[in-house]
């Protein structure tokens, strides 16, 4: 599995909802593999992943979810890459990232300040506080 930073935590809180486009559905699909194995080794990378492979916001190569987009993403995974001291290539799992949130408070207040914005937040069990 491969996962861009700010995706390893997308993929834990996602909470589903009632009309999931295929975008949505293979965004579950990865968030029930990572919960039922968390040991799952993930490739950590600085660009385009497993989530953003059925978005419709990719176009080639880049993300264009708003204006500036990939500058926007790749500014978030930059702080969360630093915060977790982790780098593009490297290989960690949900469960290693579970640690470092629960035993390193600047990690989850770098999580927390990066997804202060998202759109949503709504749909978040980590940043509702459910997890
Ligand atoms: S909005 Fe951007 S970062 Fe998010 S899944 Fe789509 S392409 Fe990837």
């Amino acid at each position: 599995m491969r996962l861009r930073p700010h995706h390893l935590f997308c993929v834990q809180g996602y909470k589903g909802t009632d009309t999931e486009d295929d975008y949505l559905v293979n965004l579950r699909w990865i968030a029930d593999r990572v919960w039922q194995e968390p040991y799952t080794p993930v490739e950590v990378v600085d660009g385009p992943d497993d989530v953003c492979a059925m978005c419709p916001h990719l176009k080639d190569g880049l993300c264009l979810w708003k204006e500036a987009g990939e500058d926007v993403v790749r500014a978030h995974d930059a702080a969360l890459f630093s915060a977790l001291g982790l780098a593009d290539g490297q290989t960690t799992s949900i469960a290693e990232i579970r640690v470092k949130l629960q035993t390193d408070p600047a990690v989850d207040a770098a999580v927390r300040k990066q997804c202060a914005g998202c759109p949503w937040l709504d749909n978040c069990a980590f940043m509702n506080g459910e997890l």
